[in-house]
């Protein structure tokens, strides 16, 4: 018989972990309550639990990220064949892109978390950690990145998102789809891994600050202008293809121009962002030629993790999004 696949169980807290107290208040079991007794193990896994965080995943911060993504890579050191981390649903998509930035996945890694808690009626948490075990315990999947595996799909970090507040089926990747899918405990791989690695060339712990600016009909640049001496970079969840209003755009040229990287990504959730087809104040060509960066398929949030961490680790904001449409 070949030797079990050897899965760590890294546990961040969420909704898969909630406990129920009598204040009212919410509490997070740890990894120990997650992972599956060993009646219940996929046939030829061994679970390793761990404790990294306890907390909702809205109140993750950067630096909780690198925390992670550090024992992620301890995990891959120490010689497990894959790793699951369990984890708030909110951000849920953040992590998964943070670990795709910072961790050289020579083993499967997966983020998986649940929609009901433990205690209600019909929870998933179960299941989606059984599916993740399933996947992660399969050396093709390191090719992927770090993927989500929820609702017995597997979607690779870059594209996935949040797609649906309530449901257990949460989680969709709107420019392609997922890339497989967990059935009878065994994975199915139906695309190939993402052409472009997300991984930063060199990483450090987070130490830049960058914020999201939406744009909308009517907005300014007066709520940009106000925080920018504060800010080491901005990101901004444009309109359509990358364009903003001609305000906006000023005060985002003037920002880009004062050497504070400014970068263009979409506030539609699926689609490309334009190069060529759009002139003047505040379309795509202008923001362009003023020298913003544009972040084709990726969502602001997502935007920002690169932007952050990437100018942490010194990596001009030309390298982390070079031209191109
Ligand atoms: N509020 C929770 C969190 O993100 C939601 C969840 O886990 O589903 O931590």
């Amino acid at each position: 018989m070949p030797a079990a696949r050897s899965i760590g169980l890294l546990a961040a807290g969420g909704t898969i972990s909630v406990v129920p107290s009598t204040s009212g208040a919410r509490e997070h079991s740890g990894a120990d309550a997650l992972a599956p007794t060993a009646s219940a193990l996929p046939d030829g896994i061994d679970v390793h639990p761990r404790d990294v965080l306890r907390r909702s995943s809205r109140a993750m911060g950067l630096d909780d990220l690198w925390t992670l993504a550090e024992a992620v890579r301890a995990e891959i050191a120490a010689g497990r064949d894959g790793v699951v981390v369990t984890h708030g649903t909110d951000t849920l998509e953040e992590t998964a892109y943070a670990l795709a930035l910072l961790v050289e996945t020579t083993a499967p890694v997966v983020v998986t978390g649940a929609m009901r808690a433990p205690h209600l009626a019909g929870p998933d948490g179960p299941a989606n950690v059984r599916a993740a075990l399933v996947a992660a315990a399969q050396p093709a999947l390191a090719a992927y990145g770090p993927v989500v595996v929820f609702a017995d799909e597997v979607h690779v970090a870059r594209l996935v998102t949040k797609a649906h507040s309530t449901r257990v089926a949460a989680f969709a990747s709107p420019a392609a789809g997922p890339v497989g899918s967990v059935v009878e405990d065994r994975l199915e791989l139906l695309l190939g891994p993402p052409p472009v690695p997300d991984r930063l060339p060199r990483t450090a712990a987070p130490a830049r600050r960058v914020t999201i600016v939406p744009a909308a009909t009517g907005v300014d640049g007066a709520l940009v202008d106000a925080v920018a001496a504060e800010l080491d970079g901005v990101v901004v969840a444009a309109l359509g293809g990358g364009h903003v209003s001609p305000a906006l755009g000023e005060s985002l040229v003037r920002i880009a121009g004062s050497g504070r990287p400014v970068v263009v990504t979409s506030r539609c959730p699926d689609g490309a962002l334009l190069s060529r087809t759009y002139g003047g104040a505040g379309s795509e060509i202008e923001l362009r030629e003023a020298g913003l960066h544009f972040a084709p398929y990726l969502t602001p949030p997502k935007a920002r993790l690169r932007l952050a961490f990437g100018l942490s680790a010194a990596i001009p904001a030309d390298e982390l999004f070079p031209a191109g449409p």
